[in-house]
C-alpha cells in the first residue's frame, strides 16, 4: 500500500520514553501537519520514522509499502521513498550540494533499479539547474558545500532542492519554518507547494500556524505529551492560533480520567 502508517508507535531516547503510541495514516497525494506545544515529541517523532539511531523505539510499528519500516537503516527508508528535513539541518564541508545530491539520487535510482549506472553527469547538471530556476535559487548555490555557512533560508531552500531531485514519496518536514523570515518563508513554501501532487505524502511538522497560511494541509493533528490527542480539517489550525492548546489538554485529560 502506498501509505506510512503508524502504528501504536513507542520510542524514546536515554531510556525516556517520549512517544506514548502515536497513531497515524499519511497516504501519497495527502499534506498533513503535525502541531503542539515544545517538547511534546514531534522531532522525536520526526527522528524515529527516519532512523536517527540515538532513538530506540519499544513497541508499535511503522509500514510503507507493505515493508517494514522500523527494520531498515536510516538509508534504507530514505531509497525506500522517505525524505526528512531536519529542524537543524547538517553541515557537510568538503561536499558540494551537487555532488551530494548526485550521490543520494543514483543511491535512489539503483535501489528502484539495480542495473541503473547513475545519472549522466550532464543530464544531472540540466537538471539540478532547471530545478534550482524552479525554486529561484542561484546556481552558485550547487557548487557551495552542503549546509557550510548557510543562512536559515538557504538550508530550508538546499532541502526544498533535495526533495525537488530525490522526489521521495513520503516527505517529512521538521519546522521547516523556523528562522526563516518572511521571504525564505514563502519561497520554501512555494517549492513544497509546487511539489504537492499524488505522488507526494507529507508529514509537515511545525508549532507555528503561520506555515499553514502557505502551505493548506489537508488534515491538521495535534500531538501533546508523546500522543496524537486530535485531529481536524485546516480550520483546526486557525483554532489553535486562536485558542492555544489548553482546550485541547483539556479535553484529553477529561477523556483520560
Ligand atoms: P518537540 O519537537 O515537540 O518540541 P522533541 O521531540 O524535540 O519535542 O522533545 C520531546 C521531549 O524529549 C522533550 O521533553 C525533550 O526535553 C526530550 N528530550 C529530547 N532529547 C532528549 C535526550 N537526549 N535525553 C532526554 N530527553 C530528551
Ligand atoms: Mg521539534
Amino acid at each position: 500500500m502506498d501509505e506510512l502508517s503508524i502504528h501504536n508507535l513507542h520510542a524514546g531516547i536515554d531510556g525516556k520514553e517520549i512517544l506514548k503510541g502515536v497513531n497515524l495514516t499519511v497516504r501519497k497525494g495527502e499534506v498533513h501537519a503535525i502541531m503542539g506545544p515544545n517538547g511534546t515529541g514531534k522531532s522525536t517523532l520526526a527522528y524515529t520514522l527516519m532512523g536517527h539511531p540515538s532513538y530506540h523505539v519499544t513497541q508499535g510499528e511503522v509500514v510503507f509499502k507493505g515493508v517494514d519500516v522500523l527494520a531498515l537503516k536510516a538509508d534504507q527508508r530514505s531509497r525506500l521513498g522517505l525524505f526528512l528535513a531536519f529542524q537543524y539541518p547538517v553541515s557537510i564541508p568538503g561536499v558540494t550540494v551537487a555532488n551530494f545530491l548526485r550521490t543520494a539520487l543514483n543511491a535512489r535510482r539503483k535501489s528502484q533499479n539495480p542495473e541503473d549506472k547513475g545519472i549522466p553527469i550532464p543530464e544531472f547538471r540540466n537538471m539540478l539547474r532547471d530545478r534550482m530556476d524552479y525554486l529561484k535559487m542561484d546556481h552558485a548555490f550547487a557548487g557551495r558545500y552542503l549546509n557550510d555557512g548557510f543562512s536559515g533560508g538557504e538550508k530550508k531552500r538546499t532541502e526544498v532542492l533535495q526533495m525537488a531531485v530525490l522526489k521521495p514519496e513520503i516527505a517529512i518536514l521538521d519546522e521547516t519554518d523556523s528562522g526563516l523570515d518572511i521571504d525564505a518563508l514563502r519561497i520554501v513554501s512555494e517549492g513544497i507547494n509546487a511539489l504537492r501532487g499524488p505522488d507526494l505524502g507529507v508529514l509537515l511538522i511545525t508549532h507555528y500556524q503561520r506555515l499553514l497560511n502557505y502551505i493548506k494541509p489537508d488534515v491538521v493533528h495535534v500531538m501533546l505529551d508523546g500522543r496524537i490527542v486530535e485531529s481536524g480539517d485546516a480550520d483546526l489550525a486557525l483554532h489553535l492560533e486562536e485558542h492555544g492548546y489548553d482546550w485541547v489538554r483539556e479535553k484529553y485529560e477529561t477523556a483520560l480520567s
